[in-house]
């Protein structure tokens, strides 16, 4: 396609209908990858190519492959390696190995994916002890198939159907585990479409996602249905530093708001949680602001998952690799060394701090946001 039309394409594309704007203080910043590379496969799909086009009106230099084989130039530099990783997106086919759905507790039945890996520079991230090789944001073009496989699904899973306080919610598909699919929804249309399926969808399920970014335009208006829970991952501010790339807290807390008033079921990831000199008078301070953003909110429907911190020695390794200069506690003297139930090995917050921290945040929790659920503490 010729950058002609890529340009003519812009104003139908980005068209949003009218909806209250953030303010100037909260405006999120939308991500613009330096180049997309599209394989050939994904070329052939129209989703695949409406993303090229969205990036490219943006301005990222698209390349169109000549196979499906995605492979970034080698750097010397692994400083170099990883700017460049993360500055590149692909559009991709998901393979059936990739659309094959996975139990996923404690957070829902299933987990599906839009896409996999993320632009972002959280030196905590979970991804960097799940997710092998340069740290690209792949997006997947085949859309339509990966939304076609959930129906089978329905009425399975043991998350929640199996818990007396969210059967009601029927069951659960998560899109968030490996990427963090609003803060590419510019790009990619793809959060927009899955609203739609589970909005239009008759049965009891619940579309379910995390995230990090505050640009929920796209999503202000959809037919959701009731049918969707939006999480907003959030932290005490004074460790929203360690999340470089990201969306600012306030502007969270107000994309979040949004929501609720457009009607979304909505919830509060608050992770990951850390034991840092002030942590008490933090977390109180992170649910005051919530609370205060989401007052007044007709029919709010509010869950939380508190979420601890914990690393691998994998992930460790990994995360000092892409950010040498961090401060972040990774100290294993300071935890309890666990295996997981696949025999590999985690270090947590030991269990009496983990005791004095579960009662303090979830007491504050009920103090500012009484109506909240807490789904789980882990
Ligand atoms: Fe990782 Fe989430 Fe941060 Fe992206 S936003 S880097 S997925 S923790």
């Amino acid at each position: 396609w010729g950058l002609m039309r890529f340009a003519l394409m812009t104003t139908t594309l980005l068209r949003l209908p009218p909806q209250p704007q953030p303010t100037a203080r909260t405006a999120p910043r939308l991500w613009v990858p330096r180049q997309v590379l599209i394989t050939r496969s994904a070329a052939g799909l129209p989703h695949g190519r409406a993303i090229a086009e969205r990036a490219a009106a943006l301005g990222s230099a698209v390349i169109e492959l000549s196979s499906d084989r995605v492979v970034l130039p080698k750097h010397e530099d692994p400083r170099a390696a990883y700017r460049a990783a993360k500055s590149t997106m692909a559009i991709v086919v998901a393979p059936p190995s990739k659309r094959r759905l996975q139990p996923i507790p404690p957070s829902a039945d299933w987990r599906f994916d839009l896409a996999e890996g993320c632009h972002a520079h959280c030196q905590y991230c979970y991804l960097a002890g799940s997710l092998a090789g340069p740290p690209i944001t792949r997006v997947y073009a085949n859309l339509d198939e990966i939304l076609e496989a959930l129906p089978a699904h329905l009425g399975q899973g043991g998350v929640t159907s199996t818990s007396a306080d969210r059967a009601h919610e029927g069951t659960t598909f998560e899109a968030s585990c490996y990427a963090d699919p609003l803060g590419i929804e510019h790009l990619t249309g793809g959060l927009t479409k899955a609203v739609r399926f589970f909005g239009s969808w008759d049965a009891a399920v619940q579309l379910r996602f995390t995230s990090k970014f505050a640009d929920v335009s796209p999503l202000i208006g959809l037919p959701h249905g009731r049918q969707v829970r939006v999480r907003m991952s959030v932290n005490a501010p004074a460790l929203i530093r360690y999340e470089g790339g990201t969306s600012p807290l306030a502007a969270r807390i107000e994309a979040l708001s949004r929501l609720a008033r457009d009607g979304y079921r909505v919830g509060l990831t608050v992770a990951p949680i850390q034991h840092f000199e002030g942590w008490r008078s933090g977390y109180a301070d992170l649910f005051a602001q919530v609370g205060q953003a989401l007052a007044g909110v007709p029919d709010l429907d509010l869950t939380a998952e508190l979420i601890t911190h914990r690393f691998t020695p994998g992930s460790k390794g990994v995360l000092q690799g892409w950010y040498p200069g961090s401060d972040l506690d990774l100290d294993e003297g300071a935890r309890s060394r666990k295996l997981t139930k696949f025999g590999s090995v985690k270090f947590v917050y030991p269990a009496e701090t983990m005791r004095e921290m579960q009662a303090a945040l979830t007491g504050l929790l009920a103090e500012h946001l009484p109506a909240a659920r807490l789904l789980y503490w882990t």
